[in-house]
């Protein structure tokens, strides 16, 4: 039983450790220990260690430490990539050796030996196309297709020659400070692929992205039926049915349970609604001003989920001239541009 329990541990430590890294700004948390552990995660626990590391060594030692940030952040190197192999490789190797032995079991297949390995082999090689492609570098030969590819906006993007690469910016790029090169189309620069993520490899960082989200569930989903699987071959239901006659009473218990525990949830996100409801008119009265009309109620789950008070600004914003649907934008991840025939037709013309 005790690999069970250690998986079960692990299970449940993962999941507050995602949802407090990912969720753990959103009004819903906010005075909760999730708040409490996203803080720690993300500014907290270097903070700490920065302390830490001036309190033994002195000045010397914080500035070795800011040094070694600023190799590792602000220069490319293959540090995280070396780190994601090491947590996929070694995640994959403690669960074929912890979990493989319990495959085929009652629940699962043997087939899953071979469909884990698949799934794990994908990310990876999801990760090699998005750390080695090209992410659209333009240069004085390609810069005129680039140009013809979106119009300036004079927004966020106006006609602007780059201090850097000497030539005229195309509207929607950017020019990434650690590769040193314009990226059209620029979404950002990925320290874990040591390389920037724009138009022409958005699609494969994208496809990563999905496919480990599709990864983290199968796993989930696996080792659950893992466990199950041990539960049901240890006959142990069996035993607490027939020798003790629990089965029957967490039956007749549950629906008591589940509506405990409904009400209560219910009362506290009543709470949280409320607190986010005065929260989010206190800031809009801030940013609209004394003499604006007054606005419908927001949407509950807005504000809810509304992540940075930046997003009330967009009432001001104009139209995103480069937001053309749904559909349309997913298409030209899938098929950037500069791949279409048409984008070399408007290259030719430009000539
Ligand atoms: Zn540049
Ligand atoms: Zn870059």
């Amino acid at each position: 039983m005790g690999v069970q329990w250690v998986l079960v541990c692990h299970g449940l430590a993962t999941l507050v450790v995602v949802v407090s890294f990912l969720c753990g700004q959103w009004p819903i948390f906010r005075g909760t220990p999730i708040q409490s552990l996203h803080y720690f995660l993300t500014f907290g626990a270097y903070d700490y260690f920065l302390r830490c590391v001036g309190y033994v060594f002195g000045n010397k030692g914080t500035n070795f430490v800011y040094s070694v940030e600023h190799a590792c952040c602000d220069r490319p190197n293959p540090v995280l990539q070396i780190l994601y192999l090491g947590i996929i490789g070694g995640v994959y190797y403690s669960i074929v050796t912890s979990s493989f032995s319990y495959i085929p079991g009652y629940y699962l297949s043997e087939v899953h030996i071979y469909t884990s390995f698949l799934a794990v082999g994908v990310g990876i090689l999801l990760f090699v196309l998005t750390s080695f492609s090209d992410p659209g570098t333009v240069t004085p030969e390609n810069v005129s297709e680039f140009l013809s590819a979106y119009p300036y906006d004079y927004i966020i993007y106006s006609e602007k020659e780059c201090s850097t690469c000497k030539f005229l910016k195309p509207a929607r790029s950017k020019h990434c400070s650690i590769c040193n090169r314009c990226v059209a189309r620029f979404d950002h620069h990925c320290g874990w692929m040591n390389n920037c993520i724009g138009e022409k490899n958005t699609r494969y960082f994208m496809a990563f992205l999905l496919w480990h989200f599709l990864l983290c569930i199968y796993g989930t989903i696996a080792i659950g039926l893992v466990l199950a699987g041990r539960l049901k071959e240890l006959r142990i239901v069996y035993i607490l049915t027939v020798y003790y006659g629990i089965d029957d009473s967490i039956r007749s218990l549950a629906p008591h349970v589940v509506q405990t525990f409904k009400w209560q949830d219910y009362i506290s996100w009543q709470r949280k609604l409320n607190e986010a409801k005065a929260s989010a008119a206190a800031l809009k009265a801030s940013i609209n001003g004394l003499n604006s009309e007054p606005k419908p109620a927001e949407s509950k789950w807005r504000a809810f989920f509304r992540r940075s008070p930046l997003q009330d600004a967009e009432v001001v914003a104009k139209r995103n001239v480069y937001d053309k649907g749904f559909f349309h934008n997913v298409w030209e991840i899938i098929l950037p541009l500069s791949t279409r025939r048409s984008f070399f037709r408007a290259k030719l013309k430009s000539s």
